[in-house]
């Protein structure tokens, strides 16, 4: 996969914050990113119909369809939260946890509700201080970025932790007041933007995805 200099790189999000994430990390390259509220055709994309059964099959089913609807090189993400005690839950069902169009205090309270009944619990001294420790669990981010012409790039990033039954902290948002780091002491919400993305999911996914950019000779 050759991208260059000058190229854009379509982002398959309308989420702003996602989109100047993606930015900074491509300027180093001289790689232009849009995302769908910047670019015309962006009102023409087909309703995207999430129905792959892992996050590297979904985000490929997102990058895909911007790509073949618009001509340029696509770049989704998908990403979710694996428990362990859940045997993998919610994973790539995620944000519909608690039912379709589920905000994140239903889907937080649902987690912590399984969680309980199920009797899950982490000894004290794997829990790094977590309070009401209840299980081991990962974020899993998949970027993909498709090009015109079929070739695809995909790359893979996961920050463990403890679930923990009692919400710490006020940023970030979808699981991370429950998403303990005995790293840091503290929970994922309690970080700083700038720390968050240092260590995330998402921040591993997307490193890894310059790498192999690199690696497959993007001319800069
Ligand atoms: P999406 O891939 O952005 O659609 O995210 C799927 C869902 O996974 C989100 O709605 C959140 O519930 C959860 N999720 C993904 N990344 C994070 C994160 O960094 N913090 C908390 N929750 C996350």
């Amino acid at each position: 996969m050759r991208l260059a200099a000058g190229d854009t790189l379509l982002v398959a999000t309308r989420n702003k914050g996602k989109t100047a994430e993606f930015r900074a990390a491509f300027a180093e390259l001289g790689v232009k990113v849009a995302d769908l509220t910047e670019i015309e055709s962006g009102r023409d994309i087909p309703e995207i119909v999430e129905d792959g059964d892992s996050f590297e099959a979904n985000a490929t089913i997102k990058a895909k369809t911007v790509s073949l609807a618009t001509g340029l090189p696509a770049l989704a993400d998908d990403s979710g939260l694996c428990v362990d005690a859940l045997g993998g839950a919610p994973g790539i069902y995620s944000a519909r946890y608690a039912g379709e169009g589920a905000g994140d205090a239903a889907n937080n309270a649902k987690l912590v509700r399984e969680l309980r009944a199920a009797g899950a619990s982490v000894p004290a001294d794997a829990a790094g201080g977590a309070p009401e420790p209840l299980s081991a669990a990962r974020f899993v981010s998949c970027l993909v970025i498709y090009k015109p012409g079929g070739d695809t790039l995909c790359a893979a990033g996961e920050v463990e932790g403890i679930i923990t039954g009692s919400p710490c902290g006020e940023g970030g948002f979808g699981y991370d007041p429950l998403f303990w780091l005995p790293s840091h002491g503290r929970s994922m919400a309690e970080l700083t933007v700038a720390d968050k993305n240092a260590i995330s999911h998402r921040g591993q996914a997307l490193a890894a995805l310059l790498r192999l950019l690199d690696a497959s000779g993007t001319e800069v």
